[in-house]
């Protein structure tokens, strides 16, 4: 097979027991149910433009390990194009769906796992290289979606895996077996997990001798026994179980999904293992998957940014405001601190370099200080949202109440004309438009797409200071001392 088509990757879904949790209950029909198929609905607008011709630069790319054309979700990047490439789909893709379409952690994880294992055999002598490799193929192959699972749940932060009161709170290997590993752990908030076909497991942080189980890399399949995941709630989420509601829910369509993925004892058969106990190389895994999903920020969020601006434009429209200059210079800095965010995850994009497995990694200060940007710029782009919005975003009443036949009114008025009338903005544009832009704007900024806007932008691939962290590594200070030394004259070393 090569590139499955959006009704074949969510028909694809249907075929595996994936054990779904949502509100205390285990869920059978997941892929139709109304909290869930949004999210759904997202990834399956990755295999939708692939088949586009219009898209299939973007969307599409030459797999180096079959020569054929494949997803370029499950690209190996093989040059800074790619490395461009990758960036202006994830745009796309966000202008497509304002939302967080979850292909993007399998992609990272696929090329941090690929030149990381690459270098443990260089030094162990190992296999695991080779064996992600026929891995990969097989993805490339069948075109499937992979969830890259890194985030453990931590518990005492002040504490090493090992350390942990419970030592499940870091997910660990609790039997080596001639035939492979049995591992027990959760990870948490992963992205896109239930919408995936296989996981992809990495270390969540750089690791000492002590936490050698705890230093374990792996694929499985979403189904495998012992797997289960309790879905995430976002702000308002069960709007999308009303009935007539689908203006309240603001983004009809399309969403994000995070879900607690936990391994009750999972056994890995050896042909899925790629790191058992290599605790000097979870570091580098770490600090390259990062570096990955750090860049593709630069991308998903701008295109998503794309959306609110529009719709935030789109909102003074429709209250007659838009040749306003206080409107249109907030405009200008949404698009200025939107573009700014582009720039970033093209720039870490055309510096990026060759591995030692032969595939493209980003430069990983670019990448650092991409990602801090969206930890701060899509909070002002939501404040001004927000501020050219107005209050009624927020104070608005239902849908039902505007399409309500209870009378109200002295002259027979019902809710719904009293909500026609009083909440009409300009006479050309009709209420229930000016309500459906608004009620976005307050989906992606406060309800349950903030999670994959706003919230997704501090925390998501890394918090603040995880990115801190990595910048005052690589930001080479000594040899910024260096530069101010000679300029003035200063000869001391
Ligand atoms: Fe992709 Fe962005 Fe979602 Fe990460 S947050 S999976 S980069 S859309
Ligand atoms: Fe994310």
């Amino acid at each position: 097979m090569a590139l499955m088509t959006a009704a074949e990757y969510i028909e694809s879904l249907r075929k595996l027991n994936t054990r779904v949790y949502l509100f205390g209950e285990k869920i059978d029909n997941w892929v139709d149910h109304p909290i869930i198929r949004p999210s759904i609905n997202c990834v399956a607008m990755t295999y939708a433009l692939a088949q586009n011709p219009e898209y299939e630069e973007i969307m599409t790319a030459k797999s180096n390990i079959t020569g054929k054309t494949i997803n370029r979700f499950t690209h190996l990047h093989q040059s800074s194009d790619d490395l461009i490439k990758k960036v202006k789909m994830q745009r796309l893709l966000g202008q497509k769906t304002a939302s967080c379409f979850q292909r993007c952690v399998g992609m990272d994880a696929f090329n941090a796992v690929y030149s990381t294992t690459f270098e443990i055999d260089e030094k162990y002598g190992t296999a695991y290289h080779d064996r992600f490799v026929k891995f990969l193929e097989m993805v490339q192959e069948e075109d499937l979606t992979v969830d890259g699972a890194m985030t453990d749940p931590k518990g005492d932060r002040a504490k090493a895996p090992h350390q942990q009161d419970d030592p499940d709170l870091f997910l660990h290997i609790v039997e080596r077996r001639e035939d492979g590993i049995v591992v027990r752990g959760a990870k948490a908030h992963q992205t896109g997990s239930i919408n995936s076909h296989w996981h992809i497991i990495m270390p969540t942080i750089a690791m000492r001798e002590a936490d050698g189980d705890y230093a374990v890399s792996f694929a499985c399949p979403s189904d495998a026994e012992g797997l289960y995941m309790i879905y995430g709630r976002q702000s308002c989420d069960t709007r999308k179980m009303e009935e007539d509601a689908d203006i309240d829910v603001g983004n009809r369509k399309f969403g994000g999904q995070e879900a607690l993925v936990v391994f009750d004892d999972v056994f890995i058969p050896n042909e899925y293992v790629f790191m058992a106990g290599e605790y000097d190389f979870a570091g580098m895994m770490v600090e390259r998957f990062a570096g990955y999903h750090r860049q593709s920020y630069g991308g998903c969020k701008v295109g998503v940014g794309d959306v609110v601006i529009g719709a935030a434009a789109l909102a003074a429209e429709y209250n007659g405001c838009e040749k306003a200059s206080a409107v249109k210079e907030k405009l200008i800095e949404m698009t200025h601190l939107n573009e700014t965010l582009y720039s970033c995850g093209i720039a870490c994009s055309c510096e990026g370099c060759k591995t030692k497995a032969g595939n493209y990694q980003i430069d990983l200060l670019l990448a650092n200080v991409c990602k801090q940007n969206i930890t701060r710029f899509p909070y002002e782009i939501v404040r001004l949202a927000e501020d050219i919005a107005g209050g009624l975003m927020v104070t608005m009443p239902s849908q039902k109440d505007f399409t309500s036949d209870t009378v109200v009114g002295k002259n027979g008025e019902t809710v719904g004309d009293i909500c026609n009338k009083y909440f009409a903005g300009r006479s050309d544009v009709s209420t229930e438009d000016r309500m459906r832009v608004l009620r976005f704007l307050e989906n992606v900024c406060l309800g349950s797409a903030a999670v994959g806007y706003r919230t997704e932008s501090m925390h998501g691939a890394g918090s603040p200071q995880a990115q801190r962290i990595m910048i005052g590594r690589q930001g080479n200070i000594e040899q910024k001392k260096e530069f101010a030394k000679i300029i003035a004259g200063i000869k001391r070393s």
